[in-house]
């Protein structure tokens, strides 16, 4: 309605003019009607005084039938303009005069509504005293009456005009009170809406509905403000919770790093862009080489620390588009976007090779780790995500195999070798509970007196499917699986058992040595279950060595060297294997309690002729024979390297030159024919 959309000054205005008109038209109505009655009954009145002194004037014309006397009274009519008609009868109620002269048709005194709105009649008698002499009817125009009335009404009508112009500028001066605090409550609520500021207030001391309005606005804002308080901070906290979702769902918690997920949708992009675009992307695994190691000996604590830190001087080599996430424990996914050639993502892995060499300090201690790096391009090797994936951690397999601390990139042919290190994992998993896992046994013999003193014991792999395996295969994903914890026991185990039984069978000592793997040494409660696993076979422990890499004493902790004092104090020999291809600090060999060093055979296989091998082998034997240690050279093929080796006072070979690793039975042959020996 248009009442609805106007303000509420006009508004007001509006009823007030529409109120005051009807009020005052039924006023205007009124007084015109009564006076249009009041004005009428005169009327009738003053004719009826008329015909009455008309007719007694009459009277005596009609008597003597002067009808001209007659009609000359009745002319003094003129003056009188209301008057229209007037009719005379005689006595016989015949007409007898009549003015306007000759209008003596007889006067229809009948009144209807319409012919009391034009005109009043009246009829008269005229009398002598009681004799009817006739009879007199005048008919009266209202004309003058209604023009009494127009003018009335003009002047009313003005009077009503001004009436309406006073009464709209009293009005609009009066309905300030009304409607200013209405229109500031409007305001106030205008200005709280744009801002969102509800600390604002309207300030109205009344005490009429408004007054209660206004209080009733602020109440309401102050409310609002407190609600709205509550709300920002239940906000705020909202807001914490999904940035902490979202740090959670989309970044590692121990690198700070994008992971796996993140990685996956980055993936998804810059691979799209790169085929759309058709430039070269590529993706690098890189994980890190022995993490575990480090994970175990020096505790999950260190580890993230370690990981942490990689992460941090990893980002700080690269570009800032480039984009590292922590995809697994210790496997970082590097992606390379926009690259210009192959050459420059071989540049970056060369970097991170580098960079991941240096030690970390943690923990007051130096620690080293490397990493193998896989590389796999886009769209040159594939285009699809997860054969891109796939792709790269076939290369980085070949770098482990490949000696760690290296990166390669993907080739074809790696799929076959990841293929298989996939059907190796899910073999071993079954080897040892199929019996598949066995023992040969490697002699160590006495140069001096060229007898066998000693065996190595070697693990076996014979797969029904997969054939003979070398342990340089599936020992490394035995340690990766954890695998070598069962299985290192088996080997333990069964390598005294024979030992043993040899002992027992043929009455001599012969030591047996067993290779103990990093991840076996880390194990909190190592030394209890090789002292009970030996303790099973009654073999003493004086007849058991137990060979260790260099790489696993370099964490120099302090629980290694707690396990390996334990072992040797109860009559275990500590003897390095591969000695001079680990790390090179000596520090280790004064450190830990070690008996015997197992030369590698890199060293021995050139010599005599090497000048370099010479010169280590002497240097390798010097160093041994300073610290009290048994010398005993591993690959021992030919009888030249036996020469030299006895020449420079190394104490025990070991090799293809007595043997290879045999069976059990075929080892026993070697101790049979010392007994022979013994006897002659
Ligand atoms: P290793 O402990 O250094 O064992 C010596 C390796 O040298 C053996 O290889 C042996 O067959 C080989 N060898 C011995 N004499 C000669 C020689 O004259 N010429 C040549 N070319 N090689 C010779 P194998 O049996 O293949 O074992 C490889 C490695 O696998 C071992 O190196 C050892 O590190 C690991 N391994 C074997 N059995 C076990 C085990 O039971 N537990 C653990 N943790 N590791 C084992
Ligand atoms: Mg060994
Ligand atoms: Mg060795």
């Amino acid at each position: 309605m248009l009442l609805n959309d106007l303000k509420i000054g006009k508004k007001l205005l509006l009823i007030n003019l529409i109120a005051a008109s009807i009020a005052m038209t039924a006023l205007v109505i009124c007084i015109t009607v009564i006076a249009f009655i009041n004005n009428r009954t005169y009327l009738i009145q003053d004719l009826n005084t008329q015909a009455r002194i008309i007719g007694d004037n009459l009277t005596a014309s009609i008597v003597f039938n002067d009808q001209k006397s007659a009609q000359t009274l009745l002319e003094a009519l003129r003056r009188s303009p209301n008057i229209k008609q007037v009719i005379v009868l005689n006595d016989k109620n015949q007409p007898f005069t009549s003015y306007p002269a000759k209008t003596s048709v007889a006067m229809n005194t009948e009144a209807t509504f319409w012919s009391n709105l034009s005109y009043v009649t009246i009829q008269q008698p005229i009398q002598i005293g009681d004799q009817y002499v006739g009879a007199i009817h005048m008919r009266a125009s209202l004309n003058n009456i209604y023009k009494q009335l127009r003018e009335f009404l003009l002047l009313t009508l003005i009077a009503i005009l001004l009436a309406i112009a006073l009464g709209t500028f009293m009005i609009r001066r009066l309905q300030i009170f009304l409607t200013k605090p209405i229109i500031d409550l409007t305001n106030s609520m205008r200005l709280v809406s744009s801002t969102n500021d509800y600390s604002l207030r309207f300030n109205l001391e009344a005490k009429d509905e408004l007054g209660e309005l206004a209080t009733g606005f602020n109440t309401m804002l102050s409310t609002i403000q407190s609600h709205r308080a509550d709300l920002d901070h239940e906000l705020q906290l909202r807001n914490q919770a999904e940035d902490r979702l979202q740090q959670l769902a989309f970044y590692d918690v121990v690198t700070k790093l994008p992971n796996r997920h993140h990685f996956n949708e980055s993936m998804a992009s810059t691979v799209s862009s790169s085929i759309r675009h058709n430039i070269l992307c590529c993706i690098m695994i890189i994980d890190l080489d022995d993490f575990k190691i480090v994970n175990d000996t020096l505790g999950h604590h260190i580890g993230d620390d370690l990981l942490f830190a990689v992460g941090q001087r990893l980002n700080h080599d690269l570009r800032t588009e480039d984009i590292l996430c922590r995809i697994g424990g210790d496997e970082f996914a590097l992606i390379l976007d926009k690259l210009l050639n192959v050459e420059q993502a071989k540049h970056v892995a060369q970097k991170i090779i580098n960079t991941l060499s240096l030690p970390f300090h943690l923990d007051n201690r130096d620690i080293f780790i490397g990493a193998s790096i896989g590389i796999s391009f886009c769209p040159n090797d594939s285009t699809s995500i997860s054969a891109l994936l796939r792709n790269a951690d076939s290369a980085m397999y070949n770098a482990k195999k490949l000696g760690k601390n290296n990166f390669q990139m993907y080739l074809p042919e790696m799929e076959a070798i990841n293929l298989r290190r996939f059907e190796l994992e899910s073999a071993l998993h079954q080897a040892l509970n199929n019996n598949e896992l066995f023992l040969h046994y490697q002699p160590q013999v006495d140069i001096q007196s060229n007898k066998t003193i000693g065996f190595e014991a070697l693990l076996r792999w014979n797969n029904p499917k997969l054939g003979m395996i070398s342990p340089l295969d599936f020992i490394p994903l035995a340690e990766d699986t954890g695998l070598i914890i069962p299985i290192g026991e088996f080997v333990l185990y069964e390598a005294c058992r024979q030992a043993q039984q040899w002992r027992e069978h043929y009455a001599i000592d012969t030591s047996m040595s067993v290779n103990l793997s990093g991840r076996q040494l880390i194990q909190p409660n190592i030394v209890e279950r090789i002292m009970s696993i030996v303790n099973s076979t009654k073999l003493p422990f004086h007849l058991v060595t137990i060979e260790l890499t260099e790489s696993i004493l370099m964490d120099h902790s302090q629980e290694t060297l707690q396990k390996l004092e334990k072992l040797s104090a109860s009559g275990f020999t500590i003897s390095i294997d591969d000695f001079g291809t680990g790390y090179s600090s000596m520090s280790y060999l004064k450190r830990y309690p070690i008996k015997a060093l197992k030369i590698d055979r890199s060293f021995i296989s050139d010599l005599p002729d090497d000048a370099n091998d010479v010169a280590i082998t002497q240097a390798i034997i010097a160093l041994g024979k300073n610290l009290g240690m048994k010398l005993v050279a591993e690959g021992v093929e030919t009888e030249a390297q036996l020469e030299f080796l006895k020449t420079h006072q190394c104490d025990v070979v070991q090799g293809y030159l007595h043997s290879r690793p045999v069976p059990a039975d075929l080892a026993e042959h070697f101790i049979a024919s010392q007994k022979d020996t013994s006897y002659t």
